[in-house]
């Protein structure tokens, strides 16, 4: 399990403790504040992410110090993990608001909004109310009328669509370990997805769990390969086999929703050889 799983999950997985959505720590005067300025912070979030990729050209040792410093900040106000879909499944069968919100990553990176990401909450508050109350704005616009209040199946069959879309679901702190909000990613646009596979500054864990290729039901028609974002899966020309390199898989699940020959499962992490691989 990850950290965050010993830390505030008590063990178990820490994304499925309804604790750690609760109203109480949204009531904190601190972390609402944080949520709002996060919320419009958009071109400061653009220019961090700008530094990042000049980074990428700084000798090793200060990339790993200042990487090391980020995503030490990083895992005290807003920290993501990979969920797969029957966990965000869990995840909105107990929280009492979900509210889509254009995603801020894809505001900066396309200059488009597109409704990517979800406010969730136990205590029925939204973004919009912690924005208004604060006198704050969403991406620097007062308009917050793109929110969209969702129902529990809606949102469901809004994350199967991001799924066929290939999007990778993750959850994320707004100051830890308040989660408040879940979002669908790939690394072209989703800056702390690209933060961490790219430039190699974690932001996010990898889910709790692998792929692994059913070889006898694999009919070795590479779909899987095409939606992996993250460059886990091969060919064996030899074989005509997929298989996991289980050291790239963030076990997002998104490669058994494309295999339409039912040969990829998820498995527990912590069962495999990179348990302790996050
Ligand atoms: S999509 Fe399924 S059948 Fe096709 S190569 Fe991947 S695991 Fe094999
Ligand atoms: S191999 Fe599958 S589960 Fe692992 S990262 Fe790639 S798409 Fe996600």
């Amino acid at each position: 399990m990850c950290e965050f799983c010993v830390r505030h999950g008590d063990g178990r997985k820490w994304y499925l403790e309804a604790k750690n959505y609760a109203e109480d720590l949204l009531s904190d005067v601190r972390r609402r504040r944080f949520i709002a300025d996060f919320l419009g912070q958009a071109d400061h979030l653009g220019r961090q992410s700008k530094q990042l990729e000049r980074l990428d050209s700084a000798p090793a040792f200060v990339r790993r110090a200042v990487g090391a410093f980020i995503t030490r900040r990083m895992k005290v106000e807003h920290f993501g993990q990979v969920v797969p879909l029957e966990d965000i499944e869990e995840i909105f069968r107990f929280v009492n608001s979900i509210v889509r919100v254009p995603c801020i990553c894809r505001h900066i990176n396309l200059g488009r909004e597109v409704g990517y990401c979800y406010g969730v909450s136990l205590g029925g508050g939204s973004f919009a109310d912690i924005l208004g109350e604060q006198d704050s704005s969403y991406l620097g616009a007062p308009d917050t009328s793109a929110f969209e209040k969702l129902g529990r199946e809606e949102a469901l069959a809004a994350f199967a669509e991001h799924e066929k879309e290939g999007l990778c679901h993750t959850v994320w702190t707004f100051m830890t370990p308040f989660i408040g909000g879940v979002c669908n990613c790939d690394r072209s646009d989703c800056l702390a997805m690209k933060a961490t596979v790219i430039h190699d500054v974690k932001a996010m864990f990898r889910a709790e769990y692998v792929a692994a290729v059913d070889r006898d039901a694999c009919k070795g028609c590479r779909a899987c390969m095409r939606v992996c974002q993250f460059g886990a899966l091969a060919y064996s020309a030899a074989d005509k086999k997929a298989f996991v390199d289980h050291r790239a898989c963030y076990g997002c699940g998104i490669c058994r929703s494309a295999c339409g020959h039912n040969a990829i499962a998820l498995t527990p992490r912590s069962e495999s050889p990179v348990a302790n691989l996050w």
